[in-house]
């Protein structure tokens, strides 16, 4: 089965004349950790904002499951099905683990309030807040205000609080940034986890990371595809070698 989950095709954006990604064709096959990489400024972050549809692409086509989705706006894309996991200011800090997960579930369901206050659903909802923290191992964590937590563990609830948005393709943007080796190997080890069942379009610069868990990478520079494959044919790619380079 090689289904592409996603694709663009031809993608491209301009600011003011200025092309920040130029006819892009990326082909994210379904199940896979596809990482998105490339230098500062190579257009990987642009690239993400077209596919949510924070920004409109200036030409090009976007697909999902098959579905052409260029012209659809960023809340029916959610409900597709991409989720971009944001950064921890996402979550309240002066909540608990817990209640934030819960939510991240009541936003996800966008069922009303009175429909969650009964017993029956507010059970159902802690059961399932419950259960999305130990996928992401954080059941020690549940009552801990979450301003307290340590930051490896702040991305891991963002993790959580994004599959309580039930993604079937997640976007997570640079996931190990700014961690030590020990959280960088955990949410690794999480990332790979999660993935089961998913498709994760992952911008990421730890080349170690990328060469655990992704099954395809493609290089972008100066907003142009520069290369493609798996971990060991575009570490030996010489162009890819240069870009880094900076020449
Ligand atoms: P990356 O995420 O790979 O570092 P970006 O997608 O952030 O790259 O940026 C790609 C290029 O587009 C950069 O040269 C950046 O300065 C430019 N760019 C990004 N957003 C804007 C914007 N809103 N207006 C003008 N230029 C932008």
């Amino acid at each position: 089965m090689s289904e592409n989950i996603l694709e663009t095709r031809n993608l491209t954006k301009e600011f003011r004349g200025f092309v920040a990604v130029s006819d892009v064709n990326l082909q994210v096959q379904r199940g896979n950790i596809h990482a998105l990489i490339g230098p500062n400024g190579a257009g990987k972050t642009t690239c993400f904002n077209l596919l949510t549809k924070f920004l409109t692409p200036t030409s090009g086509k976007i697909f999902f499951a098959g579905k052409e989705i260029t012209h659809q706006k960023p809340a029916q894309i959610a409900r597709l099905g991409i989720i971009r996991s944001f950064q921890i200011s996402a979550v309240f800090p002066q909540l608990t683990v817990l209640e934030n997960v819960r939510i991240g579930l009541q936003r996800a369901t966008g069922t009303s309030y009175h429909f969650w206050r009964s017993d029956r659903c507010l059970t159902h909802l802690e059961d399932a807040a419950r259960e999305l923290l130990a996928q992401v191992d954080l059941t020690d964590f549940a009552n801990e205000q979450t301003v307290n937590l340590p930051y490896g563990r702040k991305r891991a609830l963002e993790i959580a609080t994004t599959l309580a948005m039930e993604p079937e393709l997640m976007l997570l943007d640079e996931p190990t940034q700014g961690m030590g080796h020990e959280d960088v190997s955990r949410v690794t080890q999480l990332i790979k986890k999660v993935s089961v069942g998913r498709t994760i379009l992952m911008v990421e610069h730890n080349m170690n990371v990328i060469s655990q868990i992704a099954d395809k990478i493609t290089v972008l520079a100066r907003g142009a595809v520069l290369a493609e494959g798996n971990y060991q044919e575009v570490s030996r790619n010489p162009d890819v070698m240069q870009a880094y380079m900076g020449t």
